[in-house]
């Protein structure tokens, strides 16, 4: 009987860790496409960013956005860090802009499971080409601002950046809508 029930202990708990992994394996998935129950450790709505490799004064501008017009905080830092945002060829990949989370925690007071984002990139292939530079017209900027945002758990919207390559009279740049989503989430 004693020999049963530890293995019965040792089957429930084998069946606990698989589900773990492949939630976490469908972790990143998910945030490609920008599902929005995703969360920092936010106790202080501050996320360290790193800007590097090409188009660094895009990334800059997409990171200045969000830092300016939302109440969360995103501090320039040198080295590899919580989030970075960067340009490069990845060549035909399918994809202009991604959003990618590299590594998740577990988060014991908002959400009870591998929920809070440790670690992600948001990247711009230029591959696909598109204007550059750091005005409101840019497509380099306006895809890092998406991808930003999605990093932020927001899902395409129409009227800004979040709406960019997905519904008409989208932008660039953060605006209102994408304001107060994050407000309201963080
Ligand atoms: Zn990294
Ligand atoms: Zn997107």
């Amino acid at each position: 009987m004693k020999g049963k029930g530890k293995t019965a202990f040792w089957a429930v708990l084998v069946s606990i860790f698989l589900c773990l992994n492949l939630f976490l394996w469908l972790a990143p998935q998910q945030v490609a496409d920008g599902h929005d129950w995703w969360k920092w450790r936010q106790w202080n709505r501050t996320v360290n960013t790193w800007i590097h490799s090409s188009f660094q004064a895009e990334a800059r501008a997409a990171r200045d956005d969000w830092h300016n017009n939302t109440i969360i905080n995103l501090p320039l830092r040198n080295s590899h860090t919580e989030i970075s945002v960067y340009g490069g060829n990845w060549g035909n990949t399918g994809w202009r802009g991604l959003a990618s989370v590299e590594s998740v925690g577990f988060g014991w007071w908002t959400c009870w499971t591998w929920c809070i984002i440790d670690h992600g990139h948001a990247r711009y292939n230029d591959f696909f080409g598109g204007s550059t530079g750091t005005s409101a017209n840019s497509a380099a900027r306006g895809t890092m601002c998406q991808e930003v945002g999605h990093l932020f758990g927001l899902d395409h919207s129409a009227g800004d950046c979040m709406g960019r390559g997905y519904f008409s009279g989208s932008s660039n740049v953060v605006g209102p809508h994408s304001v107060s989503d994050i407000n309201n989430k963080y």
